[in-house]
C-alpha cells in the first residue's frame, strides 16, 4: 500500500492494512444535478405494489412505477445478478426521477449516482476511469466502531456557579477541565467527536473550566481555575481530561461512505485536509492518481473489513443517463462490472429508437467504410439481453400541471392560476422539462416588475425568449431551406 494510502484518521482498529476512512468534503456538482429532483421523495407506492395517483412527488406513470416497485422487490431479496435495469422513453418523462426514487426507496444511507454517457468522453480522463469512478461513487461502506464516549450527565449552572464555576465541580460532568491529551496517572475520557471539536475551536487549556450544554453539546468557556492544574501537576501546553465520574459507554459508531471516497481520501498525499492544503496540493500538483492499483488495495483492506464484521457494504443506485452515448469500450467495461460482487444497482436509460452503437463504426481503406451497427438503444445485444426494460411514457396536460404546479411549492413560487394553465400547455405542445425550465426565469420577470405572482404575460414574453426544442429545429429548417433555395 502506498504511504499515502496507509495513513489512518479513523480507520476501525482491527486490522493491520489501514485506509484513510474519513471522506473529503462531497462535490457539490452532482448534487445540484439532483435538486431539480427534490420534490421527488419515493415511488410512491401503495402496499400492494400499485402507483398512488400522486404521492411522494410523484405524478403518473404507473406503469413505469410499479415496474420498478416489482425491480426493488428483486434488490431487496439480493436477486438482481448483475441484471440492469433500463428505463427507455421520450426526453423529459421522469426516467432518472424514477432512478432517484428507486435509491430512495432502498433507504437514506444508499448513494445514488447520476451521469450521462458522453461525460466519458473527456480529454484528460480516460473513458473507463471515468465509468469506474461513478461505479465507486455508487457503492457504499458502512463502518462500525466501537468507542468510547462522553455521556455524562450534565445540568446547568446557577449564576453563582458561573461566577465561580469550581463550585459546580463534581456535581455534573459539564464544569471540568477536558483535553486533548492524557497525563500519566490520569484516565483517558473520550469524548463525543461534535464536543471533541467543539473544545478545540473554543482553544480549551489547561485549567480551563467549561460548560457543555446537555442538548447541544455546545461549550462555553466559564472561567478558570489554576488551583486545579496544579493539583495534578500538569504541564503548561498539556491539556488533562478528568478521571472522575463513570461517564464512559461503549457505544456503536457508524460511518457511511463510498468506495470512491476511499479513493479520494487515500489519494491525496498526507498532511491537512483543510481546504488551503488541498489548494496548495493541487497547485504543486501533490495530488496522487487514483491508480487501478490504489483501488485494488483499497477493495483489498474493504473486503478485510467485511469478513472482520467491522464493515458492511451498501450497494447503491449508478444511473447511467444518455446510455446510447457510451462506445464498445466503456459496454465492455460495463459488461465486466456488473458481474463484480462489488457492484451497485445499474440503471441505465435512453430517449433513442434504433441507432448506432458508437464505436463500431470505422473509416477504411476508400469504400470500406462502415456507418456501424445498429442496434434498439445503440446498445450491443448482450447486454440489451441482460436489461429489463421499461417504457416511460408522454404525459397528460394535467400531469404537467400537477408537476408544475409541485415545482412552484418546492421553489416559493407564486403562480397566477391562468399562468399555471398556459405553462401546463407549453409542457403538453413541447415537454415537460421545457416548462419546468422557465418557471425559475418567469419568477425573476414577474418580481422585476413588481408583481406578487407570476402573470400569464410573463410566460409568454419567455415564450419569445428561449425556444423550445421544436422551434429551434424549425428555425435552422428555415435557414437550411433558404440557403439550398439561393
Ligand atoms: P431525459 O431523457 O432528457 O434525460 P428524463 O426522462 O430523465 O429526461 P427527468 O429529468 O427525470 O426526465 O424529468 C424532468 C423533470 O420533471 C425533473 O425535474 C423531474 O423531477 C420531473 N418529473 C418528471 N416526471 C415526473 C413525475 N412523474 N412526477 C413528478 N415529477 C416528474
Amino acid at each position: 500500500m502506498s504511504a499515502a494510502a496507509s495513513t489512518s484518521t479513523s480507520a476501525p482498529a482491527a486490522n493491520s492494512g489501514q485506509i484513510i476512512t474519513q471522506p473529503p468534503p462531497p462535490s457539490t456538482l452532482r448534487e445540484s444535478r439532483i435538486a431539480t429532483h427534490s420534490h421527488i421523495k419515493g415511488l410512491g407506492l401503495a402496499d400492494d405494489g400499485t402507483a398512488m395517483d400522486f404521492s411522494q412527488g410523484f405524478v403518473g406513470q404507473k406503469l413505469a412505477r410499479e415496474a420498478l416497485g416489482l425491480h426493488l422487490s428483486l434488490l431487496k431479496m439480493g436477486r438482481h445478478s448483475g441484471r440492469p435495469l433500463l428505463l427507455v422513453g421520450p426526453p423529459g418523462t421522469g426516467k432518472t426521477a424514477l432512478a432517484l426514487a428507486l435509491s430512495q426507496e432502498l433507504g437514506s444511507k444508499v448513494p445514488f449516482c447520476a451521469m450521462v454517457g458522453s461525460e466519458v468522453y473527456s480529454g484528460e480522463v480516460k473513458k473507463t476511469e471515468v465509468l469506474g469512478s461513478c461505479f465507486r461513487r455508487a457503492i457504499g461502506l458502512r463502518i462500525k466502531e466501537t468507542k468510547e464516549v462522553y455521556e455524562g450527565e450534565v445540568t446547568e449552572l446557577t449564576p453563582s456557579e458561573a461566577e465561580n464555576p469550581l463550585s459546580g465541580y463534581g456535581k455534573t460532568i459539564s464544569h471540568v477541565i477536558v483535553g486533548l491529551k492524557t497525563v500519566k496517572g490520569t484516565k483517558q475520557l473520550r469524548l463525543d467527536p461534535s464536543v471533541y471539536e467543539a473544545i478545540q475551536k473554543e482553544r480549551v487549556v489547561v485549567g480551563d473550566v467549561i460548560y457543555i450544554e446537555a442538548n447541544t453539546g455546545a461549550v462555553k468557556r466559564v472561567g478558570r481555575s489554576d488551583a486545579y492544574a496544579s493539583e495534578y501537576d500538569l504541564e503548561a501546553e498539556e491539556y488533562v481530561p478528568l478521571p472522575k465520574g463513570d461517564v464512559h459507554k461503549r457505544k456503536e459508531l457508524v460511518q457511511d461512505v463510498t468506495l470512491h471516497d476511499l479513493d479520494m481520501a487515500n489519494a491525496r498525499p498526507q498532511g491537512g485536509q483543510d481546504i488551503m492544503s488541498v489548494m496548495g496540493q493541487l497547485v504543486k500538483g501533490g495530488r496522487t492518481e487514483v491508480t487501478d492499483k490504489l483501488r485494488k488495495e483499497i477493495n483489498k483492506v474493504v473486503d478485510r473489513y467485511i469478513e472482520q464484521g467491522v464493515a458492511e457494504l451498501v450497494p447503491g443506485v449508478l444511473f447511467i443517463d444518455e446510455v446510447h452515448m457510451l462506445d464498445m469500450e466503456c459496454f465492455t467495461y460495463l459488461n465486466r462490472a456488473l458481474e463484480s460482487p462489488m457492484s451497485p444497482y445499474v440503471v441505465l436509460a435512453s430517449n433513442r429508437g434504433i441507432c448506432t452503437i458508437r464505436g463500431t463504426e470505422y473509416d477504411g481503406p476508400v469504400g470500406s467504410s462502415s456507418t456501424g451497427i445498429r442496434a434498439p438503444h445503440g446498445l450491443p445485444v448482450d447486454l440489451l439481453d441482460r436489461c429489463m426494460i421499461v417504457k416511460t411514457a408522454l404525459y397528460s396536460r394535467e400531469e404537467i400541471r400537477s408537476v408544475v404546479e409541485m415545482r412552484c411549492k418546492v421553489e416559493s413560487i407564486a403562480i397566477a392560476p391562468e399562468a399555471l394553465d398556459k405553462l401546463s400547455t407549453e409542457g403538453e405542445n413541447s415537454s415537460l422539462r421545457y416548462a419546468l425550465q422557465l418557471l425559475t426565469p418567469a419568477n425573476i420577470l414577474s418580481k422585476g416588475k413588481g408583481r406578487s405572482q407570476v402573470e400569464v404575460d410573463d410566460i409568454a414574453e419567455l415564450e419569445d425568449l428561449f425556444l423550445d426544442a421544436k422551434r429551434s429545429t424549425g428555425v435552422l429548417k428555415g435557414l437550411e431551406d433558404l440557403e439550398n433555395k439561393y
